[in-house]
């Protein structure tokens, strides 16, 4: 045993110092200011809140390790991915908060793993917590994707204001309607589209629902459509 230390430690000497260790000269100009390690370096990363009427803009500044600034760089964003979104200037103001945190992430790249004080006086860098695209938060990304989906549907299908002056003829079972250009046979045209019944002009010989459902079944929204006498 004695003999196999002795032998292990001869072949350490062999190596040259700087090279066998793991850190060989960590950057300690500056140091973390939540840990103490070094290499650190200033940085600043953003998050955004859009709260309808306001919004917040937050901001965290400082110098800070990789694993400090790792960890605020995910906590600010993955909590952006969510907050964000909710008014119209938000909305647009949550991408460029993405991009702006992911060009200061960068600066961690010229950053080695933070080494602890020589004089032992510092303490333990924040755990970074797990990567953006393994939380649940990074959903949020669907929520613009969403919107814009649903924009560019309406605009797609043309709403339903645009089906005035279009007629309608039942399918063959009846259980539904077809819009149609009233060039061909039909049985009324749409004069106006409005939200009850009611508020038909007094020529309607029928109205027609339409209800949409979005997919998670949340938000129903029905359009009836008074119709007219055929127009031909
Ligand atoms: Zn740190």
């Amino acid at each position: 045993m004695l003999r196999a230390a002795l032998e292990s430690r001869a072949v350490t000497e062999l190596i040259p110092s700087h090279l066998s260790s793991p850190v060989p000269h960590p950057d300690r100009t500056y140091r973390c200011q939540n840990c103490g390690c070094s290499p650190a370096a200033e940085m600043t990363f953003r998050g955004h809140r859009g709260l309808i009427l306001a919004m917040q803009f937050l901001k965290e500044k400082g110098t800070y390790c990789r694993s400090c600034g790792l960890a605020i760089f995910r906590t600010m964003t993955s909590r952006t991915l969510v907050q964000g979104w909710w008014g119209w200037a938000s909305f647009l103001i949550t991408p460029f908060i993405l991009l702006y945190n992911l060009f200061a992430r960068r600066k961690l790249n010229n950053l080695t793993e933070p080494a602890p004080a020589l004089d032992g006086s510092s303490g333990t860098p924040w755990s970074p917590g797990k990567p953006l695209h393994q939380r649940v938060t990074i959903v949020g990304l669907l929520i613009p994707l969403a919107v814009v989906g649903a924009i560019g549907y309406a605009i797609a299908t043309g709403g339903a204001e645009n089906k005035v002056g279009q007629c309608v003829v039942a399918s063959a079972d009846g259980t539904d309607v077809d819009f149609v250009d009233c060039s061909e046979p039909n049985q009324g045209v749409v004069t106006k589209v409005v939200d009850s019944e009611s508020q038909c002009p007094a020529d309607t010989i029928g109205v027609v629902e339409e209800t949409y459902t979005s997919r998670r079944g949340r938000l129903t929204n029905t359009d009836i459509y008074c119709l007219g006498p055929d127009p031909s």
